[in-house]
């Protein structure tokens, strides 16, 4: 082993044990998407660290500390996403897909942030992403955390705290800016040493420190709802009917102001206790100011992203986790003439049956052996053939949860597993 080549930290190998609650996820979110009419979109892993730069915020740790960003070979600067917003933005300019017209879309991929890795926050990790750009909202606010409140039902996740805050206008933000660096400026002895660099360029940042000490000091910030303009005011309190309206709860929580400069009015947060520190599992907000940001005409717009690795631990700790699918039929074959006819049949069966799961053993050795590894496969049935059933074209069919067994022909060999 000492020649092996270790994998790289905060990068992870998702086992078969683990890989179908990962699909679990995907489906079930691929199955709501498409019932909301949001359309799969797929973007590069890579694009220029400008793009990055430019949307999230040159403040934020994420650009600051946590890009893999690189120069390639003929010196263009190049990083891997560390989120998927900017590229599905940039794609829809690209691609010219909200000139004129609005786009409902979601992206399921891997991320990269070079974090400390730890439980739940890892270096490569993926998300599901949902934008809807184009529409000024409150209705599709609410549209898109109606979504993701289905989404986590249909999971079998509950116990998820939601909670939801306005960040106003790019015009009440400038305000509120001004009177947190005069808050935050009159308290720079308790400030650690990020928040005393953004103090002057980033001040709203502070207030998404992760830094307990920094706990008390944060808490008795000037709120930005006092400079809350009025169309943000409606805007925010009409989402609120909405989700009354629908029954789902939430709370207002007056710091939730989200690691990324681009966010505008409603932001959200779906959170859990049961995942320690890693508390966010699902986020979003509303980035007005993006398209433009990048290029494009003023368009509003709107989306969430959901932490997929976060999501599949609550998944596993659920009340009824899904269970790893396991096979119809274990098919023994006990010499040549039983494997030639038995390779046949279990293709015949496929022809047949194309969703039937019929595991063949290609390892060989004694019944013995091959019962076991058949009993371990967590099928319902055994097909047996030796050299008796190849000889006359009948297999014995074992069922092996009561042991109860029959001889069977082909067309009752079908018969009995497309009806189990
Ligand atoms: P956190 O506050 O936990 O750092 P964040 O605000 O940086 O999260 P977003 O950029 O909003 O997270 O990403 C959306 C979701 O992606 C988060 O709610 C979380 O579930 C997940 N996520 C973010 N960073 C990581 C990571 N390094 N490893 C695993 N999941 C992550
Ligand atoms: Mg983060």
């Amino acid at each position: 082993m000492s020649n092996s080549i270790a994998p790289i930290r905060g990068m992870n190998d998702v086992l078969p044990e683990q890989a179908h609650y990962w699909q679990f996820l995907e489906s079930t979110a691929r199955g709501i998407f498409d019932a909301y009419g949001y359309r799969e979109i797929r973007v590069p892993l890579l694009e220029r660290t400008e793009l990055f730069k430019r949307s999230i915020g040159e403040v934020t740790d994420i650009v600051e500390k946590e890009m893999y960003a690189f120069e390639d070979r003929n010196g263009d600067n190049i990083a891997l996403r560390p989120e998927a917003t900017a590229g599905i933005v940039r794609a829809a300019l690209t691609h010219g897909l909200v000139h004129n017209r609005q786009e409902k879309l979601f992206c399921i991929g891997p991320m990269f942030r070079r974090e400390k890795p730890q439980k739940g926050r890892y270096r490569q990790f993926h998300q599901i992403d949902v934008e809807a750009l184009g529409f000024a909202g409150p209705d599709v606010d609410a549209e898109l955390i109606f979504m993701s409140a289905r989404l986590l039902e249909a999971l079998g996740v509950d116990d998820l705290k939601l909670e939801i805050n306005s960040l106003g206008s790019a015009e009440s933000r400038v305000r509120y800016r001004q009177r947190l660096v005069e808050y935050f400026g009159g308290h720079r002895d308790q400030l650690d040493g990020d928040s005393l660099r953004r103090l002057d360029r980033n001040p709203l940042r502070i207030l998404d420190s992760k830094n307990p000490a920094l706990a008390e000091v944060i808490a008795a910030a000037p709120r930005l709802q006092d400079d809350l303009d009025d169309e943000s005011r409606i805007h925010f309190a009409t989402l609120k009917q909405y989700l009354t309206d629908r029954g789902i709860a939430f709370v207002e929580n007056p710091r939730l102001v989200r690691g990324l400069d681009y966010y505008s009015r409603t932001v959200f947060e779906w959170l859990t206790d049961k995942l320690g520190a890693q508390s966010a599992v699902c986020s979003g907000g509303r980035y007005d100011g993006l398209i433009p940001q990048l290029g494009g005409r003023p368009t509003p717009a709107i989306g969430w992203a959901l932490g997929v690795e976060r999501l599949v631990e609550l998944i596993s700790l659920s009340a009824m986790p899904p269970q790893a699918p396991t096979p119809a039929a274990y098919v023994i074959m006990l010499d040549d003439p039983a494997r030639r006819m038995g390779l046949d049949w279990i293709e015949k069966l496929r022809d047949r049956l194309p969703a039937l799961r019929v595991l063949a053993d290609c390892q060989g050795g004694s019944l013995k052996s091959q019962l076991k590894r058949a009993d371990k496969s967590g099928a319902a049935f055994a097909v047996l053939i030796g050299a008796d059933e190849a000889e006359a074209a009948r297999v014995t069919l074992k069922n092996l949860g009561s042991g109860e067994q029959n001889q069977v022909d082909f067309e009752g060999l079908a018969n009995q597993l497309g009806s189990a």
